[in-house]
């Protein structure tokens, strides 16, 4: 089983399972582990508030850069990540 694109913050380059099982990475976006997380609706969920409210929704590796034209609100919206999930007030 493949899937990409990560579950927490929906970015889309981002390979959550390769052939194997979970990827062995962590998502350079919001620094989501696959190999612990990868699976639980509720632990994702926490994962993207604690995200988008304790680390302000930033981009999280000092490795790997933002693409060119990041924009978190468009990787969300196409979560469909209710509103109140997204650290709006
Ligand atoms: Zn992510």
């Amino acid at each position: 089983m493949t899937a990409s694109g990560c579950p927490v913050c929906g970015y889309p380059e981002f390979i959550t399972f390769d052939g194997y099982g979970p990827a062995r990475v962590l998502c350079p976006c919001c620094g989501f582990d696959p190999g612990y997380d990868a699976g639980d609706e509720a632990r994702t969920e926490a994962l993207r508030r604690h995200w988008l409210e304790k680390d302000g929704g930033r981009w999280w590796s000092n490795c790997t850069p933002p693409p060119e034209g990041w924009n978190r609100e468009a990787q969300l919206a196409a979560l469909r990540v209710p509103k109140r999930h997204r650290g709006e007030r």
